[in-house]
């Protein structure tokens, strides 16, 4: 803490006077208790199923904030090298540092919106636990006190491995029907399979374009699905971007009479125009938007007329306040939010915080049901039990996140890429 009292001035920016809205602030008009600092930011990247990228933000307040970024070590390398411009900041001021750090043009490209996010989340944790509330009580307050998730779930083999066997072996109705028993079995009420396995060698992968045996082979999957667990639970699809129109539409009509709760990025959201033609032709909803990390983005998808769901992804977006942005841009033109996330617990708990915070919400997504010890990297502050129970993750009522790591599960777990927090 600084000792400058209520009655400093503002410090003018270096070239004040120029016409460059700077949004810097050097000290804050704040009383003593909230004059806080940003001392520095730290990183851990763990051995997940992905690269789960941890930030740490730390002050002078004696609080310290946990986020997450995108997996990979690229954007929490991001986040890292953005402690230059937070340093002697005010952590309570989030907007205003964003859009410093956008100014900075640090977040025009996928990493820097992410490392931003990593940054974000750490930043409400702090603000949280000064404040001494919930980070979904200081962002609007909860509609809900679970939060539903959707498990992401795989047959037969990841498709690594898939590449070395014959995958109409592996990608079979039995395996797909099996592992969906078994999810549900676990307590979910939504589930995602991945649609765009292989079906055989000779397709050829660079056109984009399925024939009617992958289309059969598509459809059977999600007919034994539907057999073995009916037509209560949510069951959706990925199919990851890789289809022409043409395709898309075939196997969406196809697949319109297992009533799936979504077709998942039939062909890439960029291609705006494309995207509208496939949510148009078929009456399975189309969900895009775990690639989309801006506003404008998702409000040209939305203008276009171009997805029934968005699934901005928790950590890839830029921090909560833009993912509710995004949520409310969502719901002035009737579209319901399930957000993307593959994230550890820290990000997933920072996703059920936005959820609770936001009336349009579906589902939020898990993606780490091949990782056991997934929910021991942090404890609950507060209370006990997992952190997903039945499908739900019940809102936590503990300042910030409302949880702490296990730093001894994230220092086995760590890459040895670093020396504990770098
Ligand atoms: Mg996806």
């Amino acid at each position: 803490m600084s000792d400058h009292s209520a009655d400093d001035e503002y410090v003018i920016p270096p070239g004040g006077g120029v016409p460059w809205r700077d949004v810097t602030m050097e000290e804050t008009l704040r009383s003593p208790d909230r004059d806080v600092e940003i001392t520095g930011i730290s990183r851990i990247v763990i051995r997940g199923n992905f690269p789960w990228s941890l930030v740490r933000v730390e002050t002078d307040a004696g609080v310290t904030g946990i986020g997450e970024t995108f997996v990979g070590e690229e954007s929490s390398d991001v986040a890292r090298r953005l402690e230059e411009l937070l340093v002697g900041q005010n952590p309570l001021d989030i907007d205003r540092l964003m859009s410093h750090l956008d100014q900075n043009r640090a977040g025009t490209g996928s990493f820097g919106r992410s490392a931003f996010a990593g940054i974000e989340i750490a930043l409400w944790d702090i603000k949280g636990k000064l404040f001494d509330l919930p980070v979904y009580e200081l962002l609007g307050g909860k509609y809900r006190d679970e939060v539903r998730i959707y498990c992401d779930t795989h047959a037969g083999e990841s498709l690594g491995q898939a590449q070395k066997n014959d995958p109409t072996e592996v990608y079979t109705p039995e395996a797909y029907a099996t592992a969906a028993a078994e999810v549900v079995e676990e307590g979910f009420s939504a589930i995602k399979f991945d649609l765009d396995v292989p079906t055989h060698r000779e397709v050829d992968t660079a056109a984009r374009r399925l024939d009617n045996e992958a289309i059969e082979h598509k459809a059977s999957l999600i007919a034994a699905v539907r057999d073995r667990i009916g037509y209560d639970v949510d069951l959706a699809v990925d199919l990851h971007w890789n289809f022409t129109v043409e395709s898309a539409i075939r196997l969406g009509r196809k697949l319109e009479p297992y009533d799936l709760a979504w077709i998942e990025d039939p062909v890439p959201p960029e291609k705006t125009d494309a995207h509208r033609r496939v949510t148009r032709a078929i009456s399975t909803p189309v969900l895009t938007g775990e690639n989309v990390t801006t506003r404008e983005g998702f409000l040209t998808l939305l203008r276009n007329d171009a997805m029934d769901i968005a699934a901005p992804d928790v950590n890839k977006t830029g921090g909560l306040a833009d993912l509710r942005r995004v949520a409310d841009l969502c719901d002035m033109y009737g579209i319901p939010v399930a957000p993307h996330n593959i994230s550890s617990p820290v990000g997933t708990i920072a996703g059920v915080h936005f959820a609770a915070s936001i009336p349009n919400f579906l589902a939020l997504e898990y993606h780490a049901r091949d990782v056991p010890w997934w929910g021991d990297l942090v404890e609950w502050v507060g209370r006990d039990g997992p952190v997903i129970e039945d499908g739900f993750v019940a809102v936590p009522d503990a300042p910030g996140l409302g949880i702490e790591l296990d730093e001894e599960v994230v220092e086995k777990t760590a890459t040895d890429e670093f020396d504990g927090w770098e």
